[in-house]
């Protein structure tokens, strides 16, 4: 609860916040900061085709319609199977990941440029 202490003239907020608040250093900040600027980057989704059974779970979760598919076959029948993710529209959300059940969507950490590298597009006819 917040009070006033009558000596600072000030509002405490919270004591053990301001405890924790108070044994920040600037030294401790700033080297949290630069960690994050230098060596961390967003969570990206990587597509492991190769152990997809082309359910379409990750398809009806996915938000943007990022997942592309492609014409293929199973055992003489015409499918449609899962060739990639076209990155330009995934938002990194990670359904996908959490829906699919055999593990071939994963979240992996994106380093700059990979999902330009790796993406599949939609519409290859349209937008190159
Ligand atoms: S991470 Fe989200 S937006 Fe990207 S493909 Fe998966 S469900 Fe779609
Ligand atoms: S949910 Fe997984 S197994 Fe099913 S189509 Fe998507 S990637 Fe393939």
């Amino acid at each position: 609860m917040a009070e006033t202490t009558a000596k600072e003239g000030k509002k405490q907020l919270d004591e053990g916040l301001e405890r924790g608040m108070a044994a920040l250093t600037e030294e401790k900040i700033e080297k949290v900061i630069n960690r994050v600027l230098t060596g961390e980057t967003g969570a990206r989704l990587q597509a492991y085709v190769e152990t997809c059974i082309h359910c379409g779970l990750c398809d009806l979760v996915c938000p943007d319609y990022c997942l592309t598919w492609g014409d293929g076959e199973e055992g003489g029948k015409f499918e449609r199977e899962l060739m990639g993710v076209d990155y330009r529209y995934c938002k990194g959300c990670l359904r996908c990941v959490e829906s699919c059940p055999t593990g071939a969507l994963a979240k992996e950490k994106e380093t700059p440029g990979l999902a330009d590298r790796l993406r599949v597009p939609l519409f290859p006819g349209l937008i190159p």
